[in-house]
């Protein structure tokens, strides 16, 4: 694991060719771990870009680690190795990224797991090994129903409908931070939801076309 020197060292590095922004972790928590100068540099605009990652990143063996705040459940779960997906840790995934409410699973897009798994191991490089929280994964039509009922920001066609989109957020990272790197990825729709509070807001990742928005 990189420590934080190498981290700092690295994304001052980064920063100069203007890949990458700032501070990952918030700026006092920046300031109480590390003496080291230049964590006030002015951020670009881009706080990732995701597409500098070497190809090794992509074929090494691929562990998500997430947690399901509103069921306690946390788990690692190795689920692809040599190219292939494995099955039966997929199964897991599927059941952990579930409709919580209305206990029930789809099959989740492979292409979504991707980009969970994408984002946490792209931030473990600079030493941010922190779980991804799954605030909703999949949810029934009845589900997402009630949340548009209750004022929630969900759409009526919903790709959570289909197993085609997350809620996530990764402690430390803020909105912007984690949006703009699932964003880099290009993977699919990326919803920005600020919200203030000890726990912030979250970010919405989904399979469908590049776009994005803020909710
Ligand atoms: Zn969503």
């Amino acid at each position: 694991m990189a420590s934080r020197r190498d981290f700092l060292h690295h994304g001052l590095r980064l920063t100069a060719l203007g890949l990458v922004a700032v501070p990952l972790v918030d700026a006092q928590a920046a300031r109480s771990q590390t003496e080291a100068p230049g964590t006030d540099l002015e951020p670009p605009p881009d706080l990732f870009d995701a597409q500098v990652v070497d190809i090794d990143f992509w074929v090494k063996p691929r562990t998500l680690s997430v947690i399901r705040p509103q069921s306690g459940e946390r788990a690692n779960v190795l689920y692809w190795k040599d190219g292939e997906v494995i099955d039966s840790a997929y199964q897991e995934l599927c059941h952990l990224l579930r409709d919580v409410n209305g206990k029930a699973s789809i099959a989740i897009d492979p292409k979504l797991i991707e980009t969970l798994w994408a984002s946490q191991a792209f931030v473990a490089r600079y030493g941010l090994e922190r779980p991804l929280e799954i605030l909703s994964g999949y949810r029934t039509p009845a589900s997402n129903n009630r949340l548009i009922e209750q004022g929630v920001p969900a759409a009526r066609q919903s790709l959570h409908m289909s197993g085609k989109a997350a809620d996530v957020r990764i402690a430390g990272l803020t909105e912007e931070v984690l949006g703009g790197l699932v964003k880099s990825f290009r993977k699919g729709g990326v919803g920005f939801y600020y919200r203030s509070g000890p726990k912030g807001g979250w970010i919405h990742t989904d399979t469908g076309l590049n776009r994005t928005w803020k909710g």
